[in-house]
């Protein structure tokens, strides 16, 4: 509904979504798809539970889960979870690039079209079978090209968004080609003001970072805590001159944890409460205006994730 943003359990006022990760996983078997690294299996009820329960007395209030259906997205599990818990979570329809899943048998001989009449069907109708929503579209890209599948599904993703005001998110690999999938959803006539795209703190290059918020678009730093790819020093930089360049109100953090090494609850780490106890704190600590902070985690994913139509 427009206006409203769309969270498993129902449409809520984007006043009250709170503290939000803009791309998380929590519970998910992307064996089902083809991908078959068993790290990234996060099937255990139990731990999911832990995992939000710590994020939520750490004051988390919200997350979109970057789960798809070939990624083993468990509707009825998440649904069950956020009821438990109170964690508000904003789930997602759509694919991620080649080698995440097997397109061959996901989308073989389909057609754009039939993509488009899957995602708004996921959210309008509901996922796998069950009345629960999806409140986003995925689409995702491979490292330093797209393949003609990949456009495929940006072009649903578009077409779907169209359709029913969802917003669009993408993946990208290495954070490359966020300029060829503006590109594309700028043939499809998308408005970019609903678009956003991902994982591109892997590629921490500002001036690319620029050009595409220059076109309108959001853009997620899901890469703090992770110093095995960029340390925190040099994402806080980047952030800091694109704030200073006005681009605030477009910046959303998180921290796309996937694996199960990420998680605390599983014995490791960053968690899911670096964000909100280590990572901003930091940036306040070097001089971002707390105001800044709070657009990242409030205000820029309630305003992104809102549907417009
Ligand atoms: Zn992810």
């Amino acid at each position: 509904m427009k206006g409203k943003i769309r969270t498993i359990l129902g449409d809520i006022d984007p006043s009250e979504l709170g503290f939000t990760m803009a791309h998380e996983h929590v519970l998910d078997d992307p064996r089902v798809g083809g991908y078959m690294d068993s790290e990234h299996v996060l099937n255990d009820y139990e731990k999911a539970k832990e995992m939000l329960e710590v994020y939520k007395d750490a004051g988390g209030e919200a997350m979109a889960e970057a789960s798809t259906k070939h990624w083993g997205r468990n509707t009825l599990g998440m649904a069950e979870l956020s009821r438990e818990t109170g964690v508000k979570l904003i789930c997602c329809t759509g694919y991620l690039c080649e080698n995440q899943v097997n397109m061959d048998e996901w989308i073989g001989n389909k057609t754009i079209e039939d993509l488009v009449e899957e995602m708004v069907k996921e959210v309008t109708e509901g996922m796998d079978g069950t009345g629960y929503k999806a409140g986003w579209i995925k689409a995702g890209t491979s490292y330093n090209y797209i393949s003609r599948r990949e456009e495929m599904v940006l072009r649903a993703a578009a077409r779907t968004s169209k359709i029913t005001g969802a917003p669009v998110h993408t993946h990208t690999s290495t954070g490359t080609m966020g300029l060829e999938q503006i590109a594309i959803m700028e043939e499809e006539g998308m408005d970019l003001n609903h678009f956003c795209i991902a994982h591109v703190s892997r590629n921490p290059d500002y001036w690319y970072h620029k050009k595409m918020l220059e076109k309108g678009v959001y853009l997620i730093y899901d890469g703090p805590g992770k110093p095995k790819y960029y340390t925190d020093e040099v994402l806080a930089n980047v952030l800091r001159k694109l704030v200073n360049d006005g681009y605030g109100d477009r910046l959303m953090l998180s921290n796309d944890m996937g694996k199960r090494t990420h998680h605390t609850v599983y014995g490791y780490g960053p968690g899911l409460t670096y964000i909100k106890n280590k990572f901003i704190p930091r940036l306040e600590e070097e001089g971002f205006d707390p105001k800044d902070t709070h657009r990242f985690m409030y205000e820029n994913p309630a305003r992104f994730y809102t549907m417009y139509k």
